[in-house]
């Protein structure tokens, strides 16, 4: 039987064809009107007047705090619950990260802690440059309370939408929230360029100073002539052909991703100590990942031995992100906890969730489930 993974790229004919479409015009190396077009198509689509398309999510988080004046001397305030490309980011420019736990339903950013946070910070003179909100697994953090704070404190968020493309928060999608937003086409997100990142905003000093970091910083005169440091970190047009592949799909990789949700709904109804994770409504999620929570006191069996069960039956599986205050590498880190991050981690599994996943192989996992849930109890 063939190994079932979590979130495998979802590509066919149509992104060959764009790819294709690409090489033969000529627009090999690197940059392209494939680029141009990715960045007004997915601008477009989320509703914002700039993209900027880049090598990764994580260049697009280092451009982003840049632009925003992370920097030595700052601190940029965190979700602790997320990938350590988050805080990574915050490293790279000088910053110092400061993680904020969680909302219990949703894990993500704590609003009421992140308020606390701010007071503490600017309380004792420090310099906050950016708060950035996570939309963990595909649900948008509750930016309409982000953003009171951020107002009330004068500081501006950038939201890492990583893994939320086609979600929504109140009627807006997401990508146009907070001062800008940064997406992820790593071959595990809801879409993917192979490997790449946009950062996407209305904020058209912002966006012109990312695409210029990007490219090294060139001043545009025909000989070389830089006035500041840059990066590699613009996103090549082939690259950018499959992802305006992708685009024309994105609805229905959405839908897949979201009938995936409710199977999962359906098999772990009624069963005591055991509920999805991100609460009841998914009409705004983009169900990027769907896992579950597990109560082992409740339940008779833990998150983590449903994982080795199917893990054994070659169906991956993973825990929550390990947070950031968690990790050796951030040890020394400022943080401000309720319990929230770790106790999601400890008690989370993500199941297979991908939209190239094929009828028979969701069958296969609801089986495997169904199989080790009637031993348990
Ligand atoms: C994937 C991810 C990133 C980084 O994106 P890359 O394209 O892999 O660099 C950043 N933040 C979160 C929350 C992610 O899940």
């Amino acid at each position: 039987m063939t190994r079932i993974y979590l979130s495998a790229p979802d590509v066919g004919e149509v992104e060959q064809r764009y790819v294709l479409a690409a090489m033969r015009s000529g627009w090999i190396a690197p940059l392209g009107p494939d680029v141009d077009a990715f960045e007004a198509e997915l601008a477009a689509r989320v509703g914002v007047a700039h993209g900027v398309a880049l090598s990764s999510g994580t260049a697009a988080l280092h451009l982003g705090l840049l632009g925003l004046g992370a920097g030595p001397g700052t601190v940029v305030v965190t979700a602790t619950l997320t990938f350590v490309a988050t805080a990574n980011a915050i490293v790279y420019t000088g910053a110092e990260p400061y993680f904020v736990d969680s909302d219990p339903t949703t894990g993500n950013l704590h609003p009421g802690l992140l308020r606390q946070a701010l007071a503490r910070l600017t309380g004792a003179g420090e310099r906050v440059a950016a708060i950035v909100p996570v939309d963990l697994l595909g649900k948008a953090a509750d930016y309409a309370a982000i953003d009171r704070v951020a107002a009330e404190y004068g500081v501006p968020v950038l939201a890492d939408a990583a893994e939320s493309l086609g979600a929504h928060f109140s009627g807006r999608a997401v990508g146009s929230l907070g001062a800008a937003s940064i997406v992820s086409f790593n071959g595990n997100k809801m879409m993917t360029t192979s490997g790449g990142g946009m950062l996407l905003t209305d904020d058209a000093a912002l966006a012109a100073r990312s695409r210029s970091l990007s490219t090294q910083a060139r001043l545009p005169v025909t000989h070389y002539e830089h006035a500041e440091v840059g990066y590699n970190y613009r996103m090549s047009n082939l690259l950018a052909a499959l992802g305006r592949g992708q685009l024309t799909r994105l609805d229905g990789m959405l839908a897949r991703r979201r009938r995936i949700r409710e199977t999962y709904r359906r098999l772990f109804a009624g069963l005591p100590g055991v509920r999805i994770f991100g609460g009841e409504n998914d009409a705004d999620d983009n169900c990027w990942l769907t896992a579950v929570l597990v109560h082992p006191d409740t339940a008779g069996w833990s998150a983590e031995e449903l994982g080795a069960s199917l893990r054994a039956l070659d169906i991956e599986t993973r825990p929550l992100w390990k947070p950031m205050h968690l990790q050796p590498v951030y040890a020394g880190a400022r943080r401000l906890l309720n319990g929230n991050a770790q106790r999601l981690f400890e008690t989370g599994l993500a199941l297979p969730s991908g939209s190239a996943l094929r009828a028979a192989e969701v069958e296969r996992v609801a089986a495997a489930v169904h199989d080790f849930v009637t031993v348990y109890s």
